[in-house]
């Protein structure tokens, strides 16, 4: 196999070993971006040559015999994550030139780790979305079939690891937007615990909701990718104070008298029988390896969507107030006066879908609306919480589907919001209440499109959903089939 093919692991293995060099794998993720990506147009950035310098610097670290493992490994990240001295755009033509002075804490993280930085990728503009159509700058196609959609908003970063176009990635997760392209590229995909990787330098969507993880090949690569970014942060303050953790340490073969919670709310109709089908193929290996499934009830999922796009837009309303053409970003030169230059700057600068959210936020955190939209919806996140707490009491974990359907066409939703926002509804709960989820690989549709489970767990318990999701890989192979359209 090709060397941009492998995952951290392997290669790790093979430099630890000193059969190839970090310059030889970054050469190799290189060329292999120039083959397909005028294909896939999973990256907005590319910086090859800091790439290879960093690469250098890892050779000389392994050299030494020093670095851990992620030193010398290629990776690309979502362009919503602030990176000193190279472009950070957010999907949006209001940032098309921002070049931020800092480095996200999850970058300092990963430098220190000794990773290579490939570029930056593609993403719904302001991570609103889910099919990376909403970009201004270009759509990301499905690696598996390039008249689909890669999912979204991390769409560039799915559609990079699935396309072999970067070892792995980081993307960001208030919705789903890590899990559900996950799922659509048949790659592996985390959504930490709400405060477990720091937020510091991730440009604001939903501060509430908003968390950065990892998009691997395997399971293995998510746990060793997130014990580089996660950890105490004093500069987030929703950071939590928890010690570090060795993730590696759950991927251990058994699972034995495990309790699966089988959440009856997520098979009902609306469900793709694709979908459905490999999603209870996957409990069923789960049940062959030992594990015990049990029936759970999360009564309040049906308006997990509802108040999701109002608490999103709400705290996106605000967020996004920041973005006026005076400090930095866009500014638009024809403006006589300053209302004048707020209004044209944002017009101009801001797409169809980040407006709209604006103006549902504004809406219903105005006076007289409050009451009855924000105040209600945040009432209703704490059932849904307590939904969880509730279904956590009889199981270990719950595994859903993470998506209603398969990949969809290009063009098929991004007209009708409403049919695109239904998309979310088995991934936006998670964020609602700051659980972690992964996203497996576990089937393909009668297209040849990549279907995902989702397997949610309870507050900081990212070592057992990490530990049932290494199970089920070890005893399927979707994980390690490659989109035939590119080989
Ligand atoms: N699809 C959801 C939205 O459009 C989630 C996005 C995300 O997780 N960033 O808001």
């Amino acid at each position: 196999m090709q060397l941009y093919a492998l995952t951290i692991h392997a290669l790790r293995e093979l430099l630890l070993k000193k059969e190839v060099t970090s310059v030889e794998i970054t050469g190799s993720v290189l060329a292999r971006i120039k083959e397909v990506d005028h294909k896939v147009h999973a990256y907005i950035t590319l910086t090859p040559e800091v790439a290879l310098e960093q690469a250098r610097e890892a050779d000389h670290i392994l050299q030494k015999g020093e670095g851990g493992p992620l030193t010398g490994i290629p990776i690309s990240i979502k362009d919503v994550i602030c990176t000193e001295g190279i472009h950070t755009t957010c999907g949006s033509y209001i940032l098309k030139d921002f070049v931020p002075i800092y480095d996200a804490t999850v970058i300092r993280r990963l430098k220190e780790a000794g990773a290579v930085l490939l570029g930056k990728v593609n993403m719904d503009e302001f991570a609103m979305g889910s099919s990376t159509e909403n970009s201004a700058f270009h759509i990301t196609r499905n690696p598996w079939h390039l008249d689909y959609i890669p999912g979204g908003s991390s769409g560039g970063s799915a559609a990079a690891v699935a396309a072999d176009e970067c070892v792995a990635s980081l993307g960001s997760d208030t919705g789903g937007s890590i899990r559900q392209p996950a799922a659509h590229c048949g790659v592996v995909g985390l959504k930490p615990t709400y405060g477990t990787v720091s937020r510091y330098g991730l440009i604001a969507f939903a501060s509430s909701l908003d968390q950065i993880g990892p998009l691997t090949k395997d399971v293995t690569d998510c746990a060793l990718l997130l014990n580089a970014v996660h950890g105490h942060d004093p500069l987030d303050s929703t950071s939590a104070p928890r010690p570090q953790v060795d993730y590696t340490k759950a991927l251990v073969k058994g699972i034995k008298g495990i309790k699966i919670g089988i959440p009856e709310e997520y098979f009902g109709p609306g469900l793709s029988p694709d979908v459905e089908k490999s999603v209870r193929n996957a409990i069923e290996v789960l049940s062959g390896l030992g594990a015990e499934t049990v029936d759970v009830s999360l009564p309040h999922t049906e308006y997990a969507v509802a108040i999701y796009y109002i608490i999103a837009p709400a705290e996106a309303s605000s967020n996004l107030a920041r973005y006026d053409g005076v400090k930095y970003g866009y500014r638009d030169a024809d403006a006589k006066e300053l209302l004048e230059m707020y209004e044209k700057t944002r017009s101009r600068g801001f797409g169809a879908e980040v407006k709209r959210r604006i103006m549902l936020g504004t809406y219903a955190l105005s006076s007289g609306y409050y009451d009855a939209y924000y105040k209600k919806a945040s009432q209703v996140r704490t059932l849904i919480a307590e939904d969880f707490k509730k279904g956590f009491d009889r199981c270990d974990v719950i595994l859903t589907p993470v998506a209603p359907t398969p990949p969809f066409k290009i063009g098929e939703k991004v007209n009708d919001p409403f049919q695109m926002y239904l998309s979310d509804i088995f991934t936006v709960p998670a964020n609602l209440a700051g659980l972690p989820a992964i996203s497996v690989p576990c089937g393909f549709s009668a297209e040849g499109l990549p279907i995902g489970i989702q397997i949610l767990g309870n507050h900081f318990a990212e070592e057992k959903i990490l530990q049932v999701a290494y199970n089920f890989e070890s005893e399927t192979d979707f994980h390690m089939r490659k989109p035939p359209l590119l080989s």
